[in-house]
């Protein structure tokens, strides 16, 4: 029997990648896992136990008492990420992760420990994740993988808002310059930076609703997998 599928989706920050994963993995009844919040979990734990956010033995060896794993919230609607028995959900969406994360993402050790986690969530298929290098390195074999970017404008605006809607009040310039700076360090990391894989379609939603979105990607899984069959 054919392995369910793996649809890989990747991009900038803020360009809506989990909006759209989240989606596309419930259409087609297929697990969601955003390997970002992975990271912003590692990262939470670095802002807690005051390790620099740089390659270093101590980094190194945090890396053992790091135990993360998604589980369903109380209304079974969302995965949410947990970090040594306590759920961390929100912490790591608040700025400081934020501000914190691409460098804690950069550091080699920090990714072959994630790398390997969400290789083994996939080893049956059936996933939807998303991320920056999951087309191009995690699931290089994925049946379908897509590369969202947005006007930097319009990411930052919706950021801003959806930010505002939990409380907190960013400006907008601030925002800006937060995913520019990630955008940057995840461009120009040495180990598995961001970029389009050879085989991935590009989906630009600066103007496109979330309906139209998730339509133009429904039809390309259907169009790839009736083509892998
Ligand atoms: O997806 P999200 O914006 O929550 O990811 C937070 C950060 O984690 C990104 O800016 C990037 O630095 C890092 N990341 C990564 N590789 C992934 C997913 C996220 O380096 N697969």
């Amino acid at each position: 029997m054919k392995k369910a599928p793996i649809i890989a989706l990747d991009g900038y920050s803020a360009c809506g990648k989990s909006t759209l994963a989240k989606e596309l993995a419930q259409a087609l009844g297929l697990i969601y896992v955003d390997s970002g919040a992975m990271y912003r979990g590692v990262t939470l734990y670095f802002l807690q136990n005051h390790i620099d956010p740089k390659p270093s033995p101590e980094a190194t060896s945090a890396l053992a008492s790091i135990h993360l794993a998604f589980r369903k919230s109380l209304d079974g609607a969302a995965n949410e990420l947990w970090m040594n028995g306590i759920r961390i959900e929100d912490e790591i969406r608040g700025p400081t992760v934020s501000s914190m994360v691409s460098p804690v993402a950069a550091i080699p050790e920090v990714r072959r420990k994630l790398i390997e986690e969400q290789r083994l969530m996939g080893a049956q298929g059936g996933l939807v994740m998303d991320g920056r290098d999951i087309g191009t390195h995690v699931f290089p074999d994925a049946d379908v993988k897509i590369f969202m970017t947005a006007d930097p404008l319009i990411r930052a605006k919706r950021r801003t808002e959806e930010l505002r809607m939990k409380g907190e009040h960013w400006r907008l310039e601030a925002v800006l310059q937060n995913l520019a700076e990630r955008d940057h360090i995840d461009t120009t990391r040495k180990d598995q930076p961001l970029r389009q894989a050879d085989d991935a379609v590009v989906l630009d939603n600066s103007n496109l609703t979330r309906k139209e979105q998730l339509e133009w990607a429904l039809r390309l899984v259907e169009q790839r997998l009736r083509v892998g069959d």
